[in-house]
């Protein structure tokens, strides 16, 4: 790995205050519910509730309580125009056009709809690529669709290669992409090492074969720019629990380029109907031609009333404002762990890019005791994630985390070796960890 680029960060604590002090998105961690005597740095799995997001919520149930069925049509906004609306909105973040993205599903879901519109097997073209560090949802949504038709994914998907368990190098994947393939399915950013991958680099190879290319882009949007016009991607999906701050379990979204609305949804619902025909009740699906068109149920309203007050606060601070504060925070991270806590006694490492266009939201800290130390950060009131063996996954987020609770999450982890406070602790795995 390249040598840490230390822009200029010093290691007290003074020095992280100064950096909150003359942080330009400082205000925004007021307008969030951050838990008392906590500090959250799990964002990349579940984003805080901000006062926005509460807001919307509350009117919607309060629409709900006044204006009973008729706030499909009567609520502001409708109800019935809530997903497109939404869609819309979040296509500014991701610098797609308004008619490409929709609030629908749930991330699975929606990969599973989207999968099986693109996924046209033919003869000998008919391998799916993906990766072996992928999400294991993704993984089991992509094996399904070849079961679904009669496939063996022992043979037909093709999963990339990882030589360290943590990176994946895109000209790996790209060898990969021969007359065997008939789609390409990956992640943005890796869930577990933050990797994020060269999509331009990505699309290009695989359009010059003639192979549709889709991405879960889960662990990028509303930490990562995009710009879906520009990069000219078939089709993605993500979730807004994460950096969306949308609440758990609150409603996904998909993309769907421009240039494939003609495709038919490969699982169909009425809610996919062209908007003005839905109520005609006839037996003849006729999708919308927009995103909107691979809807499927009801938009469930409750999950997704959060996401409108999220956004707007999104892009009242904007993606490269919200950027350029997680770069600097994720360098400043793995400064402080090189410099303070990487030999002996520490033996913490980083399993995470340094290079800024290689790195999506979050960072991995790497310990052979990894478990047990994040269990020992939670009883201190510091929340991150472990994923398995060796990661402790931490994500300062810009809008709510600061600078000094980074500061502090090292200092903890320098107390938590020295006072052997891990060991104590059980080796036992809870059911979310
Ligand atoms: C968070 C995440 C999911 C979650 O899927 P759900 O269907 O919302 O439970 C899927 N894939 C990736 C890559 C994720 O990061």
């Amino acid at each position: 790995m390249c040598a840490v680029k230390s822009i200029g960060f010093e290691t007290g604590e003074k020095y992280a205050r100064e950096l909150d002090l003359s942080d330009p998105l400082r205000k925004y961690r007021e307008r969030f519910h951050t838990p008392r005597s906590m500090i959250y740095l799990d964002g990349n799995s579940l984003g805080l509730l901000s006062k926005d997001a509460h807001a919307s919520i509350l009117r919607v149930v309060n629409e709900w309580k006044t204006l009973g069925i008729r706030g499909w049509l009567e609520a502001q906004p409708p109800w019935f125009y809530l997903a497109e609306n939404l869609g819309s909105t979040c296509a500014k973040l991701v610098g797609a056009k308004p008619d490409e993205v929709v609030a629908t599903g749930t991330t699975t879901i929606n990969i599973h709809s989207l999968v099986n519109t693109f996924y046209r097997p033919c003869g000998s073209r008919r391998g799916i690529i993906a990766d072996e560090l992928d999400f294991p949802s993704d993984i089991y949504a992509l094996k399904s669709a070849l079961e679904l038709r009669g496939l063996d994914p022992d043979i037909d998907l093709i999963l990339t290669p990882s030589k360290d368990g943590r990176f994946l190098e895109e000209s790996e994947i790209v060898e990969l992409m021969d007359e065997r393939v008939a789609l390409i399915f990956l992640p943005s950013v890796l869930y577990r090492s933050g990797q994020l991958l060269n999509m331009q680099y990505l699309v290009e190879e695989a359009h010059s074969r003639g192979i549709p290319i889709g991405f879960d882009c889960c662990h990028s949007v509303g930490i990562v720019e995009h710009h879906f016009d520009k990069l000219d991607l078939d089709f993605a999906v993500w979730c807004s629990y994460k950096y969306l701050n949308g609440g758990p379990g609150s409603t996904a979204f998909l993309y769907v380029n421009r240039k494939h609305f003609d495709q038919k949804p490969a699982i169909a619902g009425w809610f996919g109907c062209v908007k003005d025909k839905q109520f005609d009740m006839s037996l003849e699906f006729q999708h919308s031609k927009s995103a909107g068109g691979w809807q499927i149920s009801s938009p469930a309203i409750l999950s997704s009333a959060p996401i409108e007050g999220s956004l707007k606060m999104i892009l009242e601070v904007g993606m490269e404002e919200i950027r350029r504060k997680s770069l600097k925070m994720t360098s400043y991270l793995t400064f402080l762990i090189d410099e303070l806590l990487s030999q002996y006694p520490y033996n913490f490492s980083i399993g995470t890019p340094r290079e800024d266009h290689r790195r999506g939201g979050h960072v991995a800290i790497e310990h052979k005791e990894a478990m047990r130390i994040s269990a020992a950060l939670r009883t201190r009131g510091i929340i991150p994630d472990h994923r398995r063996p060796n990661i402790i996954r931490v994500a300062p987020v810009p809008l709510y985390n600061t600078y000094s609770e980074v500061r502090q999450l090292i200092q903890s982890l320098k107390e938590i070796i020295e006072g052997e406070e891990y060991r104590g602790l059980s080796r036992n795995r809870k059911m979310i960890s």
